[in-house]
C-alpha cells in the first residue's frame, strides 16, 4: 500500500492558528510555512490553506493527476476559510476571493506565478461590488483576475491585455491605474473578455471551481516551466524538491486611499543598515510593486528623497501596526526579514515573510550588528554568511578621484537606487541576448527599462544591471543582490529606447550598444564611459595600509567573522602562492603557509629562460649541469624571499612538473636567437626541438619523470630550497620547507626522488652547519598513487592531493578540451556540476578517501592536504572535512572563503556525527 493513502495533504492557517509551522518548509514551501507560523504567533495574515509539496511530487509520479482525497480535503479547507471570513466561494452576493499562490521550499523570487482575486465571474463581481459598495474596486479586481489568469494558465500572453490597459490609460489620461474611472474599467473587462474568445475559441471561464482548479493546476505546472528550470540550476536547487500552493483568502489594498500594498525589508539587504526598509504603492495589489510597473513610494520618512510621501507620513497608524510586526517578527526569526504586507482601508495583514536575500556586505554587517545585539551567537553567525558571498567585500570600487573627476567633467548621466553595491563598467546591451553574446568579449552592462525572469541569463553574464524602472525590490534588484552584481534601478531620468538601441539623458549624446558605461551600485550613480576601479575598503586596510581599521566599518566586520570562524574550524587554510608578493597576501588573508609553491613559474624571466631553455636542449649532461649551475643563484633568491615572507609557516615546493616543451623555443624567431646564444646552428637546433616535440605532453615526459630521467634538474632545485633555508634560519627566520615530488604513480619514483631529496638536503644543511626542519612528501594526482597510498605513505611525510590532476586523469577528460562538452554534461544532468569547479565526490572524492586512509594506514603522522582548485570551493571543502585532511590550499584572493567554509564545514560535521 502506498503512503498516499494516509498523507495529509492540505493544511489549514487562520483565526490564530495554524496546522503547520516554520520547520515545515519541505512540506509547506517556504512560504506556507512563512504563513503558518505568522499566524501562530499572532501576526494577522487572511486564512488560507497550504496544499502539500508531496501533491507536486504526486502530480509528476502519476501523468499529472493529484491523490484521490485532495478534491474532499480542499472543498473542507475551503469550508474553513468561508466560515472565518463569513463569505461563500462563488457566492453571488458575498463572493469569497482567493489567491492561489506558489511556494517551493527555497524561494524562488518571479519564479512561479501568483494568481489574484480568483472566484470573479460576471455575476459574483457585482457581488463584490454590492458588498464593498465599491464598483470600480471591484471592476478593477476583475480586469486583474482576468488578465492573470489568462496569462498563467491559460497562456495568452500578458502584452496583448497590457496593450489595451496602456491604451486605456492614455484616452482617459490617467497616470496610473487608480486613475481609471469605473466605467472605463467595464469596457477594458469586455475587451478583455474579447481577448480571451479570440485567442481560445472559448469564454473566460466562470465556473470558480474550475477557475480554482486550473490555478492549482498551472502552479504545479510552473515547477517545471524554463524560467524556474534555470533558475534553480544557477541556484543549485534539486529539481525533485517540487512547489506547494497556497490558496489564500484575499484582503484588498487597491480599495482606496486606506489602502496600500508593499514589501519591506526589516534591515538593509544592500548594506546591511539597521534601519526598516520598504517601498508601498498607495491603493494597488500586490504585484504591482513587485513587478516594477510603477515606481513605488518609501516606507519610513527616513528614506524619503524628494516630494514623495511615505507611508509614515501617509498613515501613520497603520505604519506603527507594522514596525510593530517587523520587531516581532525579527525577535520572532532572529535573521532579516523580507516581507509582504497588504493594507485593506487601514488594517495590515502580513501575506509573506521569509529570510531576507542579501549581498555580501549585508550578511556581514547583519551577521556581526545581531551578535552585538546578542540576538545570536558567533556559532551562528559563521552559519549565515554564504563563504562565496565574502568575495563580494573584496571586489573593486571605482577610484573616488578619478570618480570626482568625471562628474566635475559632467559625466554623470543620473543616478537610481542603489540596489547592489559595487562597481561595475562595461559596455552597454540592451537585452540579455546581446549581453550573453557581448559578455564573450568584455564585460558587460545590461541595460533594461525592467527586467523579467526572462532576462536571467543576462543578467548572469552581465557585469552590472542598469534599469530605468522599479524600485529595490523589484525583480531586477532582488536577483541582482543574490548574484552579487553591482545594481541600480529606477533611474527614471535616463530613457531606455529599444528600438532605437538608445540609452539617453538630458543634456548628453545618447549612448548605444557597445558604449562604455560605469555604475557604481553602491552610490547609485551612473556615469558615462570607462572609469578606473580601485581596490575594495578590506585590500585597502589589510594589504595595501592605505586605510585605517578604525576607519572601515567593512573590514572590521569581515576581520571579527573571519576570527570566529577561526575559532570553530580544525581544518588548515594554507595558500598557492609563488612569489613573495602573493604569498604575503595570502598572509595577510589569513592563511597559515604555502600547500603549493610552484617552482616553473620562476623560470620564465627574462634572465632566466635562457638558461632553462639551454639546460633542456643541452647535448650532454655537462651541459646541462652548466646551465643548472647558472640557474641555481635565481631559485635560491626566489626561495629565500617566500621563506622570509612566511616566517615560521609551512611552505610546500613542488619540483618541477610541467613537459620540458613548455619551455622551447616555438617560433623560427625564438629559434634563431636562442641558436645564436647557444652557438648552434639553426637547423640543428629545429631538429632537437622537434625530436623533444610530444604527441600528449600532458601524459608525457613530465613532473617526476624529469626528475629521474634528468636527476641533475631535481637536485639543483633541492640544494636552492636548502641553500636559501639554511641562509634564511641564519638570519634568525624559522623556516619549515616542505619539498613535494609531483605526477608520482609507482613508489620507486618517490623512493629515488625521495631519497636524493634527504641526501641532498643532509649535504647543504652539512655544508652551512645548520640544522633544518624538513618534510619529504608526494602529490597524489594519479589514480594509481591513490590505489598504492599505503606504500608511498612508508617514504611520505605529507600528501598533498593535486585535484586538478586526479580530476582530469580519473574521469579521463583533458581539463584544456574539457570546456566543449562539459557544459553540455551539466545541462543534460550527466554530472551534478564541472567536476574541475567542485570534487567529484563520487568518483575523484573517493580517491582522496581512500588514498588518505591507506596512507595513514602505514603512517599514522601523515599529513594530508589539497592543493587543486577545489581548495577554494566550499561544497569542495566540506567534503574533504569529511575526508579528515589535515588542510586544503587556495589561491590567495580565495582564502577568506575557504576559512568561513571550513568553519561552516566543521558544524556541518558536528552536527551530521552527532
Ligand atoms: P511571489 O512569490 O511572486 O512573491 P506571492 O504569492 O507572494 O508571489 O504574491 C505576490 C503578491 O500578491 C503578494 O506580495 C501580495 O501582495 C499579493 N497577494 C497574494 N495573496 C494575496 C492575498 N490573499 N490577499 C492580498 N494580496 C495577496
Ligand atoms: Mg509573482
Ligand atoms: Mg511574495
Amino acid at each position: 500500500m502506498s503512503t498516499a493513502e494516509s498523507e495529509k495533504y492540505v493544511y489549514y492557517f487562520g483565526d490564530g492558528h495554524a496546522e503547520g509551522n516554520a520547520k515545515m518548509k519541505e512540506v509547506l514551501g517556504g512560504k506556507g510555512a512563512g504563513l503558518a507560523e505568522m499566524t501562530n504567533i499572532g501576526v494577522p495574515v487572511p486564512p488560507g490553506f497550504t496544499i502539500s509539496t508531496g501533491v507536486c511530487t504526486y502530480f509528476y509520479e502519476h501523468d499529472k493527476s493529484y491523490p484521490p482525497q485532495l478534491q474532499q480535503a480542499v472543498a473542507e479547507n475551503l469550508g474553513k476559510v468561508e466560515a472565518s471570513v463569513g463569505r461563500k466561494f462563488g457566492d453571488r452576493e458575498k463572493p469569497l476571493l482567493v489567491s492561489v499562490r506558489s511556494g517551493a521550499r527555497a524561494s524562488m523570487p518571479g519564479m512561479m506565478d501568483t494568481i489574484l482575486n480568483l472566484g470573479l465571474n460576471d455575476e459574483t463581481v457585482q457581488g463584490l461590488a454590492r458588498s464593498s459598495g465599491d464598483e470600480r474596486f471591484a471592476l478593477d479586481s476583475y480586469r486583474r483576475f482576468i488578465q492573470m489568469y489568462s496569462d498563467v494558465v491559460l497562456e495568452i500572453d500578458r502584452e496583448h491585455f497590457e496593450h489595451e490597459l496602456f491604451a486605456l490609460r492614455d484616452r482617459v489620461g490617467a497616470q496610473t491605474d487608480a486613475q481609471i474611472p469605473a466605467e472605463s474599467l467595464r469596457e477594458l473587462v469586455a475587451t478583455y473578455k474579447n481577448i480571451v474568445r479570440e485567442k481560445l475559441g472559448k469564454d473566460f471561464p466562470q465556473d470558480v471551481n474550475e477557475q480554482l482548479w486550473g490555478a492549482i493546476g498551472a502552479v504545479f505546472n510552473s515547477w517545471h516551466n524554463q524560467r524556474a528550470i534555470t533558475y534553480r540550476k544557477l541556484n543549485q536547487i534539486p529539481d525533485d524538491w517540487g512547489t506547494a500552493v497556497n490558496v489564500q483568502s484575499m484582503v484588498f489594498g487597491n480599495m482606496g486611499d486606506d489602502c496600500a500594498t508593499g514589501v519591506a525589508f526589516t534591515r538593509n539587504p544592500s548594506t546591511g543598515e539597521k534601519k526598516f526598509f520598504g517601498e508601498y504603492l498607495p491603493n494597488a495589489q500586490g504585484e504591482d510593486v513587485v513587478a516594477g510597473i510603477r515606481t513605488p513610494l518609501p516606507i519610513s520618512k527616513a528614506q524619503v528623497v524628494g516630494d514623495e510621501k511615505s507611508l509614515e507620513e501617509a498613515l501613520p497608524d497603520v505604519y506603527e501596526q507594522l514596525v510593530d510586526v517587523y520587531k516581532k517578527l525579527e525577535a520572532h526569526y532572529r535573521d532579516m526579514q523580507d516581507i509582504e504586507f497588504t493594507i485593506q482601508s487601514r488594517k495590515l495583514y502580513l501575506l509573506q515573510t521569509r529570510t531576507g536575500k542579501r549581498t555580501g556586505f549585508a550578511a556581514v554587517k547583519i551577521a556581526c550588528d545581531m551578535v552585538d545585539e546578542e540576538l545570536i551567537t558567533h556559532t551562528e553567525a559563521v552559519e549565515r554568511v554564504e563563504a562565496g558571498q565574502i568575495v563580494q567585500l573584496l571586489a573593486p570600487v571605482f577610484d573616488a578621484s578619478e570618480k570626482a573627476k568625471t562628474l566635475k567633467g559632467g559625466r554623470l548621466l543620473g543616478r537610481g537606487l542603489p540596489a547592489g553595491p559595487g562597481a561595475a563598467t562595461g559596455r552597454i546591451a540592451f537585452s540579455a541576448e546581446r549581453a550573453v553574446a557581448m559578455a564573450k568579449e568584455d564585460a558587460v552592462i545590461l541595460v533594461r527599462i525592467e527586467t523579467s525572469p526572462e532576462d536571467i541569463a543576462g543578467m548572469h553574464s552581465a557585469a552590472g544591471i542598469l534599469t530605468t524602472r522599479g524600485g529595490l525590490t523589484s525583480h531586477a534588484a532582488v536577483v541582482a543582490r543574490g548574484m552579487g552584481r553591482p545594481c541600480i534601478v529606477g533611474a527614471g531620468h535616463l530613457k531606455v529606447d529599444y528600438s532605437k538601441g538608445e540609452l539617453r539623458s538630458e543634456g548628453h549624446e545618447p549612448l548605444e550598444e557597445g558604449d562604455w558605461l560605469s555604475i557604481d551600485g553602491t552610490t547609485g550613480e551612473i556615469i558615462g564611459g570607462k572609469l578606473a576601479t580601485r581596490p575594495s575598503e578590506v585590500i585597502q586596510v589589510l594589504i595595501e595600509n592605505s586605510m585605517k581599521t578604525e576607519e572601515s566599518e567593512t573590514f572590521r566586520n569581515f576581520h571579527r567573522l573571519l576570527q570566529w570562524a577561526d575559532e570553530i574550524r580544525t581544518l588548515g587554510i594554507r595558500t598557492n602562492a609563488d612569489t613573495p608578493n602573493d604569498a604575503r597576501v595570502a598572509r595577510l588573508f589569513g592563511a597559515a603557509g604555502i600547500g603549493l609553491c610552484r617552482t616553473e613559474h620562476m623560470f620564465f624571466a627574462e634572465e632566466r629562460i635562457l638558461r632553462v631553455r639551454e639546460m633542456i636542449l643541452a647535448r650532454n649532461e655537462a651541459g646541462r649541469r652548466k646551465a643548472l649551475d647558472e640557474l641555481l643563484p635565481f631559485q635560491k633568491s626566489d626561495f629565500e624571499g617566500i621563506f622570509r615572507e612566511l616566517a615560521g609557516m609551512p611552505v610546500t615546493v613542488r619540483l618541477l612538473d610541467p613537459p620540458l616543451h613548455e619551455f622551447l623555443p616555438q617560433t623560427e624567431a625564438q629559434i634563431s636567437s636562442v641558436a645564436r646564444e647557444m652557438n648552434w646552428g639553426f637547423i640543428e637546433l629545429r631538429n632537437k626541438v622537434n625530436q623533444l616535440h610530444e604527441l600528449n605532453p600532458m601524459l608525457g615526459h613530465r613532473g617526476c619523470r624529469l626528475g629521474i630521467t634528468y636527476p641533475e634538474i631535481y637536485e639543483m632545485q633541492v640544494r636552492a630550497i636548502f641553500q636559501a633555508a639554511c641562509d634564511v634560519k641564519k638570519d634568525g627566520v624559522d623556516v619549515h620547507p616542505e619539498v613535494m615530488i609531483p605526477l608520482v604513480g609507482t613508489v620507486k619514483e618517490l623512493q629515488l626522488t625521495a631519497d636524493m631529496t634527504r641526501r641532498v638536503a643532509a649535504e647543504v644543511m652539512k655544508e652551512k652547519g645548520v640544522q633544518i626542519d624538513f618534510l619529504v612528501g608526494t602529490m597524489v594526482e594519479i589514480p594509481r598513487a591513490a590505489l598504492i597510498a599505503d606504500k608511498l605513505g612508508e617514504i611520505a611525510e605529507f600528501f598533498s592531493f593535486g585535484t586538478n590532476d586526479l580530476t582530469q586523469m580519473t574521469f579521463g577528460y583533458s581539463r584544456d578540451d574539457a570546456g566543449t562538452f562539459l557544459p553540455e554534461y551539466v545541462e543534460k544532468k550527466i554530472l551534478p556540476k564541472d567536476p574541475f569547479e567542485s570534487i567529484d565526490q563520487e568518483g575523484v572524492g573517493q580517491l582522496v578517501k581512500l588514498g588518505t586512509e591507506r596512507g595513514r594506514s602505514t603512517n599514522a603522522k601523515l599529513k594530508v592536504g589539497v592543493c587543486g582548485e577545489h581548495g577554494g570551493d566550499p561544497d569542495s571543502i566540506r567534503f574533504f572535512r569529511t575526508c579528515n585532511l589535515n588542510y586544503v590550499s587556495c589561491s590567495p584572493y580565495r582564502v577568506p572563503v575557504a576559512r568561513l567554509a571550513a568553519a561552516q564545514a566543521e558544524l556541518a560535521a558536528k552536527a551530521y556525527e552527532g
